[in-house]
């Protein structure tokens, strides 16, 4: 939605990765007018590293959609869901959790067993580009993962199996971009 508001210090619950409510005043021929903003928070907005997951995992919706002009509601249920979810979820494998579920629905899920570089077969071992698409280790340099262990994470979207070191692995590819 494009609108205008001016920016001070007491409207500073218009920032990254916040959930507001608001109301849009008609102003033609100009922009709509955003007013009577209110901040919808969550129980975590105090907890500094939960936080800081939040703001990282938002800041990739914009170079991701900022060429969409119809936006489906799919987005804000899957944000929603997953702040709703970060207070009692490591914030990490919810973010991952999310962006498989992202994957799914835009169609760009990986699940073939070849490698995306060489075309090859993948064996026990496979590393992930950007977007979760599985290569060899040796053709990306990227971090190993067990196979069979990162297929069934793609295919369920549920991370329960994945090992803390894995968890920060896949999230440092997230971060490459959606
Ligand atoms: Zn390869």
């Amino acid at each position: 939605m494009t609108t205008y508001r001016f920016y001070g210090a007491r409207h500073s619950i218009v920032g990254l990765g916040n959930m507001v409510n608001f109301e849009i005043e008609q102003n033609e021929p100009f922009l709509p007018r955003l007013r009577d903003l209110m901040h919808r928070g969550f129980d975590w907005l105090l907890e500094r590293d939960r936080v800081q997951v939040w703001h990282s995992f938002c800041a990739l919706f914009y170079p991701h959609l900022k060429d969409t002009t119809h936006l489906e509601s799919f987005y804000y249920d899957l944000l929603y869901d997953a702040a709703k979810r970060f207070s009692r979820q490591n914030p990490k494998r919810v973010v991952l959790e999310s962006y498989v579920k992202l994957l799914a629905y835009e169609g760009r899920l990986h699940l073939e067993k070849s490698c995306y570089i060489c075309h090859g077969p993948i064996g026990g071992q496979l590393a992930l580009m950007r977007a979760f698409i599985p290569a060899h280790e040796e053709c990306i340099f990227g971090s190993a993962f067990e196979s069979e262990k990162l297929y069934d994470f793609l295919q369920s979207g549920a991370s329960i199996e994945l090992d803390e070191l894995e968890v920060e692995h896949l999230y440092d590819i997230v971060l490459k971009g959606l």
